[in-house]
């Protein structure tokens, strides 16, 4: 049962009694449901107010979940991006090759070497590449 059908039950009970409310017994009994009767409804106000903030505060709940989700999800992105450049600075070597078909210059990177071929971006030709006499062409410059 609600409070405020508790008070309209204390109200009824009240009249049923034939309450004189001129007496100072009755009076006070009277006072006393009239506080109740305010108190139950600012109550149902109460619970209506927190109904529409716990609504609210689930919309901003699941925004702010959104935006947590952007922004940690953006800044592991941003720390391995910058990791993931350093890594290509320090240990991939970029490479360059001349396209035998059409004398475009091919740039690209260790992992292209390790496919052991390339698409030339100019015509398409498919470039093949003998991974083990590149670096045995390095080892003999080192060593010459
Ligand atoms: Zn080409």
């Amino acid at each position: 049962m609600e409070i405020t059908e508790k008070v309209a039950y204390l109200k009824g009970l009240a009249e049923g009694m034939d309450l004189d409310t001129d007496k100072k017994v009755g009076k006070l009994l009277a006072a006393v449901i009239d506080v109740l009767d305010d108190v139950a409804l600012e109550l149902e106000d109460i619970k209506d107010e927190q109904a529409e903030l716990a609504d609210g505060l689930d919309a901003v709940s699941d925004d702010l979940e959104d935006v947590e989700d952007l922004v940690f999800e953006t800044g592991e992105d941003d720390e391995d991006d910058g990791y993931y450049y350093d890594d290509l600075e320090e240990d991939e070597e970029c490479y360059a090759t001349t396209c035998p078909t059409c004398e475009e210059t091919i740039y690209f990177d260790e992992s292209v070497l390790e496919d052991g071929e390339v698409i030339c971006p100019n015509c398409g030709e498919k470039l093949e590449f003998d991974l083990d006499g590149l670096e045995e062409d390095a080892d003999g410059e080192d060593g010459n």
